[in-house]
């Protein structure tokens, strides 16, 4: 590391052969000044480095921002980490924490979540290809994850059932959809895990911007691997 004045200067180069008087801007002063090459300070700086280009587990053809490299990389180290659903508790764990749902918010988060490692996209980290419209909805699904919790001949089951088969979805979805995403923020916010829409020719799908690979379902699986 230099100091600043001669950080960046065209005309020092470090070390300097001959010592020379070069024009810099000095900050205190706030103009510029004279000053010798020599009395360039060079100090060794510690720069911590951590190689994390193998956590970039896709295309490197792709052209991505930087802000998105980070992502993916952030993505990437989510993987050390397993997001549980757990069915007899309707929770989602996480690092040891727990978020509590109702049996219909868990059912709908566990649907989102059985659609994204259902993915057939090799590089499903960023990817909303595995979302879901709220307007076609599975609810044969869903309705299969409620008999488990309530039971096969539960009234409850058979009335949202009704609800769901008869009359649009969207709103139904939306409203239970911001109910889950702040408990989700309650003890988990910032780590993605929450339920996000993202916008596809005119309408939005949901979904979890979470590495498949660490979802894990303890207690029931649906139909994916
Ligand atoms: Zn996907």
């Amino acid at each position: 590391m230099v100091n600043p004045s001669f950080e960046n200067h065209p005309e020092f180069f470090f070390p300097s052969k001959i010592d020379k008087n070069i024009m810099v801007y000095d900050a205190e002063a706030k103009k510029m000044v004279v000053k010798k090459s020599q009395e360039a300070e060079i100090k060794l700086a510690e720069i911590p480095f951590v190689r994390l280009r193998d956590k970039l587990n896709w295309d490197m053809d792709k052209k991505l921002s930087f802000k998105e490299q980070v992502q993916a990389v952030e993505y990437s180290l989510q993987q050390n980490y397993c997001l549980e659903l757990d069915l007899e508790n309707t929770s989602i764990v996480y690092q040891d924490r727990v978020v509590k749902l109702t049996p219909l918010e868990f059912s709908i988060y566990f649907v989102l979540l059985d659609s994204k490692k259902g993915c057939n996209n090799k590089e499903c980290i960023r990817c909303a290809k595995c979302f879901l419209n709220p307007r076609e909805f599975p609810v044969e699904n869903f309705i299969l994850i409620l008999k488990k919790i309530w039971g096969n001949w539960s009234l409850r089951v058979e009335n949202i059932e009704k609800r769901l088969t008869t009359k649009d979805t969207l709103s139904w979805f939306l409203q239970n959809k911001s109910r889950i995403n702040s408990k989700i923020n309650s003890v988990f916010k910032g780590k993605h895990l929450e339920i996000v829409g993202k916008k596809n020719y005119g309408s939005t799908t949901y979904g979890v911007f979470v590495v498949k690979e660490q979802v894990k379902f303890k207690g029931f699986k649906l139909f994916s691997n």
